[in-house]
Order: structure tokens, then C-alpha cells, then sequence
């Protein structure tokens, strides 16, 4: 017998390797975050989504081609329907090419899903969250509960699944609460991380107004906290300091303000089936057609290095404050951050 073909590891033209795959699951979602989604979205005909075993499929092909990491988000994972479903046929990679399965949520599921995530082998999610003031959130999501989210983080926590929290930082909403964020995120175990709001999609809200570069959050927050940069890095572009008067660590995410595509190690999938190279711009490659035209895994892989031969250096996000048009006109929904 033909002894299979070990198939190439993904190196793209700046000689980064990739090794960290993002898959949006869904572009649905049961929030509909002022920053991130418009009231009224149109979401995707079935007919266009991948089916599970589709995503497996795609999702073995880069475990082949040298992922290592894999990450989960939407739109809202947990809403896609039977996703327990290929969380647990990936979680059966842990160990024999997967080092890592994760998601990223808003939480509002995890009550009920906490046990069995880590029953598959997950170990750490990520859970969004810009606010501890019910009211604010329901106003910020435009349909969340705060309790839910609780109770979600709760149950991880009592299942053995370690949280880091993210809080996208919006002038004049969240930036006052950031100290309580921070005590709560720690007091819990925690880490916390901020982002600053990126300019994708079309929402009703002027971004412009609600951007807060994190060097003014970071000042404000040295007037009650020492911060002191730390070199813990979790492959990702957060930048750490460790905070003194809790003991735990803060992260922060700037693409607006700072450039971390030098060290970019991912590439982002969508329910679709496209394949974006760079979260911050319009190039991706469509998978789907090559999936469904052949069972082939050599045609898989190398539709797969065709993409990565285009990843480009960086993304080039700007604000265009006279236009107030998106940078990027797909919404986070698409990609999944
Ligand atoms: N629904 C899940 C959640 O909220 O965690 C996963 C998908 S959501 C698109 C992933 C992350 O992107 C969330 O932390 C969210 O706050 C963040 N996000 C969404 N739109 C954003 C934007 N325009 N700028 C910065 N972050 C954004
Ligand atoms: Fe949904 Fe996450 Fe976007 Fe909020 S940020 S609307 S929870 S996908």
C-alpha cells in the first residue's frame, strides 16, 4: 500500500507559520451588540452554510497542514444547531495533532453546555462581556440577560473550564466601569482583556464617537492601579501587564493604535466556507466549491496553499472619520474576531 502523504505545513510569504485556525460556525446570533451587528441583520440561507460534517472535513484538512490551536466563534456558536456535535468530533483530535480546542461566546448558553464542553476536551473559553450592569447590557446586546451570562460563567467555573473575560472598550459606556471589571475579572480567577472597537460593518452607530484608543484606558486606569508590562504571551496579539493591587493579569488588544500582524499566526474560516487570510482585509479564498467538487485531500490542500501563498503582511484598518464608512465592510459576525 501506498504510504500516505504527510501534506505540507502552511508558511506563508512572510514566512509566518500558520498554525491557529478561527472557524465562525454560524453568522447567527441571540445578541445583536450595538458595535458588532444592525437591529435588523440578514443572516444566511441554510443552503449556503457548511454542514458539521463539512466543517469537520475542512477543519481535518488544516489539523493535517499543521493547526494547532483551534477556536470556535460565530455569530454565537452555541446557537448553531447540534454544534456539541463537532465540538466533540474535534475534541477527539486533542492529543493527536490538536493542542488546543476553544470558543468564544457571549455566554448566554454556557449554563447549559459547560459540563459537555469539557466533557470534549475543551479547557479555556472566552467570554465576552462589556459590562456588569444589567440594564447596560441589555441596552449594549439589545436583548441579553445579565443573569444568564452569570449563571454560564458560574457553571464553567464549577466544571473546571478556565475563562479569560473580553470587553470591547467604548468611550462613554464602559470606560468608568473598567476598574470593577477588573476587580470582579480577578476577584473570579479571571483574566480580562479590552479591545478597541475595529470598524467593520455597517451598524447604526457612529463608531467614531464610541472609540477609545486603550494608551487613554490604560492612563486612566494607572491613576488607581499599577500596571506593570508582563512578557506573557498567549500566541495571540493581547499584550499583558499584571495589576498590582488584584494580582491578575489585564490584556490588551489594539489593532487601531498598534500594528500586530508581524507575528500573525492564524487564518479565519467562515460557516461558508471562505477562508480570510487577514481579519482587517476583503481577500479570502473559497473553500466550499473545492470541498464540494471532490473528496480529494490533495485538491483540499493544495486550494488551502493557494490561500495561504496570499495571506498579506498586515491589515490596514482606518477610521474614516469623513466618510464614517467601515473599513471592512463584512460584519465581526462573519469571521468571529
Ligand atoms: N458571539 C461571540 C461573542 O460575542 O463572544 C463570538 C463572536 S463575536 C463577533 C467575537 C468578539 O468580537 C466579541 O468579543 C465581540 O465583542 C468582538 N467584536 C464584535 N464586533 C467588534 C468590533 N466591531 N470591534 C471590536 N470587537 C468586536
Ligand atoms: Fe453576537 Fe458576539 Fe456580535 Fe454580540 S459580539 S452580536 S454576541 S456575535
Amino acid at each position: 500500500m501506498e504510504p500516505m502523504r504527510v501534506p505540507a505545513a502552511m508558511i506563508d510569504p512572510f514566512q509566518r507559520a500558520i498554525t491557529y485556525l478561527r472557524v465562525s460556525v454560524t453568522d447567527r446570533c441571540d445578541y445583536r451588540c450595538t458595535y458588532c451587528m444592525a437591529e435588523n441583520m440578514s443572516f444566511l440561507p441554510k443552503k449556503d452554510l457548511l454542514t458539521l460534517e463539512e466543517l469537520n472535513r475542512l477543519c481535518a484538512a488544516f489539523i493535517a497542514k499543521g493547526v494547532r490551536k483551534m477556536r470556535l466563534t460565530g455569530g454565537e456558536p452555541l446557537v448553531r444547531k447540534n454544534i456539541m456535535h463537532l465540538v466533540r468530533t474535534l475534541g477527539k483530535r486533542l492529543g493527536s495533532g490538536l493542542d488546543e480546542l476553544t470558543l468564544t461566546t457571549n455566554g448566554s448558553q454556557l449554563a447549559r453546555f459547560a459540563d459537555e464542553l469539557y466533557d470534549c476536551g475543551v479547557r479555556r473559553i472566552n467570554v465576552s462581556l462589556d459590562t456588569l450592569d444589567p440594564v447596560k447590557f441589555h441596552q449594549i446586546t439589545r436583548r441579553g440577560d445579565l443573569d444568564e451570562v452569570m449563571e454560564g460563567i458560574d457553571a464553567c467555573q464549577k466544571a473546571g473550564l478556565k475563562i479569560k473575560l473580553n470587553a470591547v472598550a467604548l468611550k462613554g459606556f464602559n470606560d468608568a466601569e473598567m476598574p470593577d471589571m477588573i476587580r470582579f475579572a480577578h476577584g473570579r480567577g479571571m483574566d480580562l482583556t479590552v479591545i478597541e472597537t475595529m470598524p467593520m460593518g455597517e451598524v447604526e452607530e457612529d463608531r467614531t464617537d464610541r472609540y477609545l484608543p486603550l494608551s487613554k484606558l490604560r492612563a486612566d486606569l494607572e491613576q488607581q492601579f499599577t500596571l506593570t508590562d508582563t512578557g506573557y504571551r498567549t500566541g495571540g496579539p493581547a499584550r499583558y501587564v499584571r495589576v498590582k493591587e488584584t494580582g491578575g493579569r489585564l490584556g490588551f488588544i489594539t489593532p487601531m493604535t498598534h500594528n500586530f500582524c508581524e507575528s500573525c499566526n492564524r487564518v479565519r474560516l467562515t460557516c461558508t466556507g471562505m477562508l480570510y487570510m487577514c481579519l482587517g482585509q476583503n481577500d479570502a479564498a473559497d473553500l466550499r466549491s473545492t470541498l464540494r467538487a471532490t473528496q480529494d485531500h490533495d485538491a483540499l490542500h493544495a486550494a488551502i496553499d493557494e490561500a495561504i501563498a496570499r495571506k498579506p503582511r498586515g491589515h490596514d484598518f482606518i477610521i474614516d472619520r469623513t466618510q464614517n464608512r467601515p473599513a471592512v465592510p463584512r460584519h465581526m459576525s462573519v469571521t468571529g474576531g
